[in-house]
């Protein structure tokens, strides 16, 4: 299996749409668009997406019809690009009121750390972007260089300073964050932060700072954490992570050292597990994983499965799925 296709294994990757990103420069021909009947709006509101529960959980696309009835309660359109001859929006409401008027017992607004997983793949790629740049407009509502109101073009893709001085364009951002499996004689390295749901370990990761090569974010993140010092490091995979807008670059790693030392008080523990030792934890109730969302999930996957005789997605077939994240 190449990069790519372990990539697209991450939630949040697999997408088939065409961000239009010449189209998305054109104003007018974007208004049009956005009327058309083939226009498909996704709703936001609170950080949360308006989806049908029933019988999957899947969004609710609006038609340009329902949008322009919700027009005076929408503060933000973002045009996120075309897929089999639809166009696809991402509407934000204004008001809890436009809010309840839309949802019903059969819809309502979910995170999408709550409904990622249960999303058709293209879908949930379609979310996680659409949040990611509504994140990034929350965030940059005033120009960096000048301290004036900023407002949105090109579809959303750019927000441009209202100073005539200065007309700054701004470009959604995307921080880069390296997370990573380090491994030593068979046991992987797993760590905690305080502020995580109770049990739940998972693997070393931080972001890349200005200045420095993704692998060198990746050795020092470790050894920051753990002391640990790292040898060979091989890429596995990305994933974009729009909580609030990260891509999250994976690796797995080969320790040379082996003693734990917490050396900057992130994590709250750190602890070297074999297959054995986590197959127990996960059996006795002492250990939980991170969520199958995450490509921190993945990573450490793929190391279980390199070295045990049966596969995590088994073990966890074998255990009650409310115990093991
Ligand atoms: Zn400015």
């Amino acid at each position: 299996m190449d990069e790519l296709q372990r990539s697209l294994l991450n939630v949040f990757t697999y997408s088939d749409l065409d961000r239009k990103v010449k189209q998305r420069k054109e104003e007018d021909r974007l208004t049009i668009l956005q009327a058309n009947p083939s226009a498909r709006f996704l709703v936001f509101f609170g950080n949360q997406f308006l989806v049908a529960k029933e019988p999957r959980t899947k969004p609710c696309f609006f038609h340009a019809h329902e949008i322009d009835e919700l027009a005076s309660d929408i503060t933000n359109i973002v045009f996120l690009g075309s897929r089999k001859s639809k166009h696809y929006f991402a509407a934000e409401l204004g008001s809890i009121q436009a809010a309840d008027r839309v949802a019903d017992d059969g819809r309502g607004f979910t995170g999408l750390r709550e409904c990622g997983r249960n999303l058709k793949a293209h879908n949930a790629s379609l979310l996680s972007y659409a949040k990611a740049m509504f994140n990034w407009h929350w965030t940059h509502q005033f120009c960096g260089l000048c301290g004036s109101d900023t407002y949105s073009v090109q579809g959303g893709h750019v927000r441009r300073c209202s100073n005539e001085k200065c007309e700054k364009n701004h470009f959604p951002r995307t921080d880069p964050a390296i997370i990573v499996s380090v491994v030593r004689d068979g046991k992987c390295l797993f760590g905690r932060q305080t502020s995580w749901p109770p049990k739940r370990f998972s693997v070393i990761a931080g972001f890349v700072e200005p200045g420095e090569s993704i692998e060198q974010a990746v050795a020092r993140e470790v050894l920051e954490e753990t002391n640990i010092e790292i040898g060979q490091i091989f890429y596995h995979s990305s994933q974009p992570w729009p909580f609030p807008g990260s891509i999250m670059l994976g690796f797995s790693a080969t320790a040379t050292s082996e003693a734990i030392n917490l050396n900057d008080g992130e994590l709250q523990e750190a602890h070297w597990r074999s297959i054995d030792e986590v197959v127990s934890g996960l059996e006795h109730d002492d250990f939980r994983l991170p969520t199958p969302l995450s490509i921190a999930y993945r990573l450490i996957e793929d190391w279980f499965n390199s070295y045990s005789n049966e596969t995590l997605a088994n073990v966890i077939k074998r255990l009650d799925a409310d115990r093991i994240w």
